[in-house]
C-alpha cells in the first residue's frame, strides 16, 4: 500500500451521539491493520483546542492518538507521545492575520455582537481572539445566519465557520482546508494519497478534490455535506460517525 493521509474531523465523524459508545472500533481496526502494510499519517482536524480533543481522546479511551491535528480549525500541531507541538511559524502567523483582521474589524464585530446577539435565542461567547455564537434553535440559527450574511456581505476577507449551533469567524485563508493542505506539503503528499472525512459545515473547506480524492462523510452528515461529497465523487457511508467512516475507508482501501 503506497503512503497515505488520513484527515478526519472528530466530533460527529468519529464520535456518534451517544456518549458512552466505543469510539469508531473499525475505524481503529481498519487504521491498525492498514499500518502492518504502509505508512499511514492520521490526522484530526477540528473545531475543538488541544486540550479539548485529548480530553475527548482519554475519555473516549482512544487506542491511537493522531500524528497531527488541526484545532479551532486554523491552528496546526504534531502530536508525539500524546503531546501536541505546535508548527510555530504557522501558528504564530496565523494568530498576527487574526490580530490584524479582528484589528481592522472590530466595529463589524460589535455589529454582530449587537444586532445578532440580540436574539433571544443566540448567546455571544468569547472566541480565539474575537466573538462566536452559540445559537440554540434551527430558527434562530437560520436567522443568525441570514443577519450575518448580510453584515459581512461586502467583507470576503472575513470567513463565518459554522458547525451545528456555533458560529466563529476567521480569515478566509485560514480554515481545515488550508491547513490539511499545509500538512500534506509537510509530509510530501498529494491528494492522490489522501483520505478526508466530515460531516459538518466547517467541514466543506477540506472535503474537495483539490485536497483528498478520498473523501467521505458518515450518514448523519449536514445536508450540503451530503450534497459536496456526492458532487465530489466522494463516498457518502450508510452508516454514522466511525462506523460510517470504517465502511468508507474499507470501501476506498479494502483489507486483503
Ligand atoms: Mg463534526
Amino acid at each position: 500500500m503506497k503512503p497515505l493521509l488520513v484527515c478526519t474531523d472528530f466530533d460527529g465523524t468519529l464520535t456518534t451521539e451517544d456518549p458512552s459508545a466505543p469510539l469508531a472500533p473499525g475505524f481503529f481496526d481498519w487504521l491498525q491493520s492498514a499500518r502492518k502494510k504502509g505508512s499511514v499519517s492520521w490526522a484530526v482536524a477540528t473545531g475543538r483546542s488541544w486540550e479539548g480533543l485529548r480530553e475527548a481522546l482519554v475519555g473516549h479511551h482512544a487506542p491511537l492518538f493522531p500524528e497531527w491535528i488541526v484545532t479551532v480549525e486554523r491552528e496546526i500541531h504534531r502530536v508525539k507521545d500524546k503531546e501536541a507541538y505546535p508548527l510555530e511559524e504557522w501558528n504564530r502567523t496565523c494568530t498576527e492575520v487574526h490580530e490584524a483582521l479582528f484589528g481592522r474589524h472590530g466595529a463589524i464585530l460589535e455589529r454582530i455582537e449587537k444586532e445578532v446577539g440580540s436574539h433571544e435565542d443566540v448567546t455571544v461567547i468569547p472566541d480565539v481572539g474575537a466573538i462566536g455564537l452559540v445559537v440554540e434553535t434551527p430558527d434562530g440559527i437560520a436567522h443568525a445566519e441570514k443577519m450575518v450574511q448580510e453584515i459581512l456581505k461586502d467583507r470576503p476577507e472575513i470567513l463565518t465557520v459554522r458547525n451545528g449551533p456555533y458560529f466563529r469567524f476567521a480569515h478566509a485563508d485560514y480554515h481545515k482546508g488550508s491547513c490539511l493542505g499545509h500538512v500534506q506539503t509537510l509530509l510530501d503528499l498529494g491528494p492522490g494519497s489522501t483520505f478526508v472525512a466530515g460531516d459538518n459545515l466547517n467541514d466543506l473547506s477540506m472535503l474537495t478534490r483539490r485536497y483528498g480524492h478520498y473523501l467521505a462523510c458518515p450518514s448523519n452528515s449536514h445536508p450540503e455535506v451530503l450534497a459536496q461529497v456526492g458532487r465530489e465523487g466522494g463516498y457518502l457511508a450508510q452508516s454514522p460517525g466511525g462506523t460510517g467512516i470504517a465502511e468508507a475507508l474499507n470501501f476506498f482501501f479494502p483489507r486483503g
